[in-house]
């Protein structure tokens, strides 16, 4: 059997309690084999991430303060943990090396990158400890290049010979090491929130069948449970809406985390530390067979859009005219978002991030570049996308859907539904937005 690659999030991982209901998860099933624990993150909504705690450190040696006393909250959160669960990996010792290296590291002028990572390590140590499993430091198996991209070759080659034939192994999330130059095996890590790569990674690399990523809530949810009351949960999704859902805002698995996995077709499953009875979100590679149910699989969206509208009178027919209205975001250093057109008409939706103390210069520059008969800026816009491989190809969905929002009393001031019906693009003023998800969620899901 191939194993499955178990990932526990912080808020998983954060305290003796909670490791011992990873135990019994990974006890549960003999294919669980390769277990990656992130750092140790909050126990209650006020209190304190490792890993920021460990940035702190890094940051007040790097200023050549003392950092003692943050050092000992990290070290006593560990202590804690191990006293729990009756182990003890060294951990005196480990923790006293992790205290001089960030401050050797510190004091030559290195990144965070090393102190960072310990809150993995560490955790690591433990939890193999606890889980009677070997230890394999990310280190060895996960290798970034001189400009710090994943060296997938070297990367999947460690892992599949290191980790064939493991019977159980824990690999600390969120780091790897760099190629040996003037700092042999320096370490480096992944974007916050990165021990979902490592997983990923792992599981392309040991062929896994399923990818677990253990978190705090059972799965990815239909709508933004701030907005829309007790959304469902989907239960099945294909990585296309999933990068569609998180583009627009959903968030649950770290984005650059879906690559490996669905390279290699790998289904991610999201699941619920506090409730492993759920069976949480199944994400799916999706061969294009799926069934046209009629339903939607999700809604998300997000405010702060500016969208510029070009309009001219047989924009159509003249060549060009698209690449000069481009020609002029690129010259300011500004992405758009999307390209809604109609046919003489343009509309350009950029992040506010994007446009805010250059939307003037921009649209002095479309003027002078292609002379639009008018030119009208809208900020304050919202976009909300809903998602479903279950609409295309079903009649009536759109209207449906504008349907809604006219029922909803929402002016609706842009439509991009982009190639495919899986998902259709509403803009609409961001006072609308709460009104148009609800009104969305209830005409499809009830
Ligand atoms: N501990 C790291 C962070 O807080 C990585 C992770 O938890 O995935 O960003």
């Amino acid at each position: 059997m191939q194993p499955k690659v178990s990932k526990f999030g912080g808020t998983s991982v954060a305290d003796a309690d909670m490791i011992r209901k990873v135990k019994a998860i990974v006890d549960a099933d003999a294919d669980r084999r390769i277990v990656v624990p992130s750092a140790p993150g909050k126990r209650s909504k006020e209190d304190q991430k490792v890993t920021d705690l460990l940035y702190l450190c890094h940051e007040h040696a790097r200023q050549k303060l003392p950092f003692d006393e943050v050092f000992t909250l990290i070290a006593q959160r560990y202590k804690d943990i191990a006293a729990g669960l009756g182990v003890d990996p060294g951990l005196n010792r480990h923790l006293n090396t992790v205290q001089e290296s960030i401050a050797r590291i510190a004091s030559a002028g290195g990144g965070s990158d090393y102190a960072a990572s310990r809150g993995e390590f560490l955790n690591g140590l433990i939890i193999a400890e606890f889980l009677e499993a070997e230890f394999i430091d990310a280190a060895e198996l996960i290798f970034f290049d001189e400009r710090g991209r994943l060296d997938e070759d070297k990367t999947y080659r460690e892992i599949g010979e290191r980790l064939k034939g493991v019977k159980r192994a824990v690999v600390p999330g969120f780091y790897g090491s760099l190629p040996d130059g003037e700092t042999p095996g320096a370490i480096k890590t992944f974007s916050r929130g990165g021990s979902d790569i490592t997983g990923a990674v792992l599981a392309r690399g040991v062929g896994a069948s399923l990818y677990e990523n253990w978190t705090d809530v059972s799965g990815l949810l239909m709508a933004d449970p701030r907005v829309v009351d007790n959304p469902k949960t989907i239960a099945e999704l294909t990585y296309r809406e999933l990068r569609e859902l998180a583009y627009m805002g959903a968030t649950v698995l770290h984005d650059e985390a879906i690559f490996p996995v669905r390279h290699a077709g790998i289904p991610v499953n999201i699941r619920n530390t506090n409730r492993p009875e759920d069976a949480g979100t199944m994400i799916v590679p999706g061969n294009g067979s799926e069934k046209h149910t009629g339903t939607i699989t999700g809604i998300a969206g997000r405010k702060d859009f500016t969208v510029i509208a070009i309009e001219k009178a047989m924009m159509n027919a003249q060549i060009g005219f698209g690449r000069r209205v481009l020609s002029v975001l690129e010259d300011h250093g500004v992405s758009f978002e999307h390209l809604p057109s109609g046919i003489d008409t343009m509309s350009l939706v950029v992040a506010d991030g994007q446009i805010d103390g250059k939307l003037d210069e921009v649209l002095e520059g479309l003027r002078v570049e292609v002379h639009p008969d008018s030119l009208e800026a809208t900020p304050q816009m919202a976009l909300i996308a809903t998602v479903g491989r279950g609409m295309t190809h079903i009649p009536g969905m759109a209207a449906k859907l504008f349907g809604a929002l006219s029922q909803a009393d929402v002016n609706i001031r842009m439509i991009d539904q982009g190639s495919s019906e899986l998902n259709i693009i509403v803009g609409v003023h961001a006072e609308d937005f709460e009104t148009a998800m609800r009104a969305i969620y209830k005409v499809f899901v009830g």
